[in-house]
């Protein structure tokens, strides 16, 4: 075995994870590859090992998963915020909480900054320890919403950036008080005001491109087949549309946009509607004009809920799908 690691056989194996019949495998194959210096893109050898630590922990095997994350840490130490947050979630799961928190506690004011910080949060609830994660979900809050208060003359962008911070840190409190059993309280309406605000925008939406026509992995398939000069304007795999709808959902986000979501396109009915309309169906504006005249079901808002089914319809969780492809 001595062929390159790509970005795609990561994704590969981070879908098959644990569900694949032999994950021992998987993660011999990834850290085999990390070993050998075969990861086709250097930059991705963090990731081939949170995959493989991904795969470890959900087998249970959290020693050896705390062995390749704090090498996942070491492997990119200047973008290794994601990679010390699932390590110190693993020292917490072990018992070694000190160590566990004073690595959780390092990455703190990145709630305050960072909409993908939100891993932070899940490291914390999911090793029991809920009300430390509400508590910094309140402090980071409070802390922008005085910021926003106080600064007056914030640039338009720091002022969007605010908004989305706000969106995901009051939607992320609302759900884990609400697995709590805690009452609503002015956080959690101002949570549900939002998101009837977002839910109302996409129902609404007519244009713009806060909307992103998106295929499910057979229509996917079919839509190449069908118009093969497509393949120009498309990546070349399933996966690799997902990211990018992703991709580009997050830095809408980030940009202010609280309306987002995806169109679900068929290529049955693109083909009737280009009919319809006397025009290409390969055309970029024919697709734009089909992604707005879907309604209904075919609407799905984004983000789901961290714990919530994908969007992209794999039935895998948004956290262990879609979100993290985003930053492979
Ligand atoms: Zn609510
Ligand atoms: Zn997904």
């Amino acid at each position: 075995m001595s062929e390159l690691l790509t970005a795609d056989r990561i994704n590969e194996i981070g879908n098959l994870g644990f569900e694949s019949p032999d994950p021992a495998a998987l993660v011999a194959e990834l850290v085999g590859a990390v070993d050998e210096g075969r990861v086709a893109d250097p930059d991705d050898t963090g990731y081939a090992l949170l995959v493989a630590v991904d795969i470890l922990e959900q087998a249970g095997d959290l020693a050896d998963a705390l062995a390749l994350a704090t090498r996942a840490v070491a492997e990119q130490p200047d973008d290794n915020a994601y990679a010390r947050g699932v390590r110190g979630g693993l020292l917490l799961r072990l018992g070694r909480t000190d160590e566990g928190m004073a690595e959780l506690t390092a990455l703190r004011p990145l709630l305050e900054t960072d909409p993908d910080s939100m891993y932070l949060i899940d490291e914390l609830a999911e090793s029991g320890h809920s009300d430390t994660a509400l508590e910094w979900l309140t402090g980071a809050l409070d802390a922008i919403l005085e910021r926003t208060r106080t600064q007056q003359h914030a640039s338009e962008d720091a002022q969007d950036e605010a908004a989305a911070m706000i969106y995901g840190l009051a939607q992320q409190r609302h759900d884990l008080r609400e697995e709590q059993g805690l009452p609503h309280d002015e956080y959690d309406n101002l949570a549900d005001r939002l998101r009837a605000a977002s839910d109302h925008a996409l129902d609404a939406l007519d244009d713009g491109p806060a909307t992103l026509l998106f295929w499910p992995q057979t229509e996917f398939t079919a839509l190449l087949l069908r118009w093969p000069t497509l393949a120009d304007s498309y990546p070349a795999t399933w996966d690799e549309h997902r990211a990018q709808i992703e991709r580009a959902l997050v830095d809408a986000s980030a940009m202010g946009g609280a309306d987002l979501g995806v169109a679900v396109g068929t290529v049955a009915d693109l083909a009737a509607f280009a009919d319809s309309e006397g025009s290409d169906p390969t055309d970029e504006e024919t697709q734009d004009e089909y992604a707005d005249s879907l309604t209904g079901p075919d609407l799905r808002a984004w983000p789901p809920g961290r714990n919530d089914a994908c969007w992209c319809g794999s039935g895998t969780k948004y956290k262990k799908c879609c979100l993290p492809r985003s930053r492979g």
